[in-house]
Order: structure tokens, then sequence, then C-alpha cells
């Protein structure tokens, strides 16, 4: 497809989409940035639902800052969340994190894109995830891993990279669209275009989507499951 056509693709996704999902919003619970900063990172390859049923009783009574994570050290934290993939990685991640944010940033999370991506364990996807949700930013394309899958199936991209992912999805995503896109597809995601089985019969883009499946089931239909 030409750019003019994908831009096309775009919007008409994007109006389908906002109609469906009108709430589409993280699904990472949070009150405070500090908050999402620590849950975005510990959400790496585990489930959000998991990470919320661990977190928001700890930042409740223990975790309100990065202070309170130094203080209580790299074992009890390391302990607290050992129900998380990868504990001994994230913990020992996260306690850099604070001591990065307490000694240079007084304890307050930084709001642009370079001093984010600067901070331990913070890659471009929780920076934009940051920056979209507590920020304010419509210029954000968040690529995880829900994003990834569904705009390739729907033919907005044929990278792998999530770097080129998002560079090229920001050149076809209007800038004040850019993060209610990457809300919505996330939510379609999750919602019909499922990982293993996606729900071609019942999904809105069945008529344009070049990987539909019917019947939703890997290597049958008319395309091939990315
Ligand atoms: S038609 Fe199927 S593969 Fe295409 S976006 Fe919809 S659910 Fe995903």
């Amino acid at each position: 497809m030409t750019k003019p056509e994908l831009k096309k693709r775009v919007l008409y996704i994007i109006k389908k989409l906002s109609g469906l999902y009108p709430d589409a919003k993280v699904h990472l619970e949070f009150k405070t940035p500090f908050e999402l900063l620590i849950s975005t990172i510990l959400a790496a390859q585990c489930t959000d639902e998991r990470v919320n049923m661990v977190m928001v009783p700890l930042y409740k009574s223990k975790y309100k800052s990065s202070g309170d994570i130094l203080k209580d050290g790299l074992n009890n934290f390391r302990e607290n969340i050992k129900s998380i993939t990868f504990p001994n990685n994230k913990a020992k991640s996260i306690l850099e994190l604070c001591k990065v944010l307490k000694e240079k940033y007084n304890g307050k999370i930084p709001q642009t894109m370079e001093e984010l991506t600067g901070l331990p364990g913070v890659g471009r996807k929780s920076a934009s995830v940051m920056l979209g949700n507590v920020f304010g930013r419509k210029d954000v394309i968040i690529v995880d891993t829900h994003l990834k899958r569904v705009a390739a199936r729907l033919g907005l991209t044929e990278n792998d990279n999530p770097d080129k992912i998002e560079f090229e999805l920001k050149e076809i995503v209007p800038d004040e669209e850019q993060h209610k896109f990457s809300m919505l597809i996330g939510e379609h995601g999750r919602q019909i275009c499922k990982a293993k089985k996606p729900m071609c019969s019942d999904c809105a883009f069945n008529d344009i989507c070049p990987s539909v499946f019917y019947p939703p089931l890997e290597g049958v239909g008319g395309g091939k499951l990315k």
C-alpha cells in the first residue's frame, strides 16, 4: 500500500475503534507517575492483572516513593514482587532506577523522552507509556505486544523491530491521534485480535484485513498469522 493509502486506512481504523472502545486506556492501575513507572517495568513479560494484584496493595501500604523502595532494600523488595516474572532482575533494575530518581531528580519523574530513556531499565515503550498516560502527550506510539501484533496483521507495518515500528507508524498516524491509536489498537488486541486465536468473524476489520482468518485457527483461512 502507498503511504496515502495507509494514512487513510489508519483514520478508518481509529474512527471504528473509537466507537467500539470509547474508554480505552492503560490497564495498569496507578495513582501517581511513580506508580505507573514502576508497574510498567514490572509488566514486561508479565500480565497487567498480575502486576496490579501485587503492586496496588504495596503502593498503598509501603511504596509511595523511590525513597520507600530504597529504604526497604533489595531483598525485601524482591521478596514482595516474587510472584511477578523475573523478580531478581526486575528488583535490581528498579532499585537502580530509584537511586537515580532520588539522587538526580529529587524523587520526581522526568517528563521528556530523553530523560526517561536515560533512566535504568526504561526503554522507549515505557517512556511512551509515561508520556502518553501521565504527562498528556498525544504524539506517542506505544509499541507493546498487542500493538506490534495487530498493526502487522492489519497491514500497517512489515517490521519486527519495535523502534522501527514506532517510527513507521509515526509517519502514517496523525500526531494528535498517536496515543489514542495506541490505546485503541491495544484494546482491540486484547478483546478481538488475540495472539493465538484472533476472533476474525467478530472483527470490525474482517472486510479490509489482509490477515483475516475463517475459521480463526492458525494455518487455516486467507492470511498468514503474524
Ligand atoms: S480480521 Fe482477524 S487478524 Fe484481522 S484485525 Fe481482525 S481479528 Fe485481527
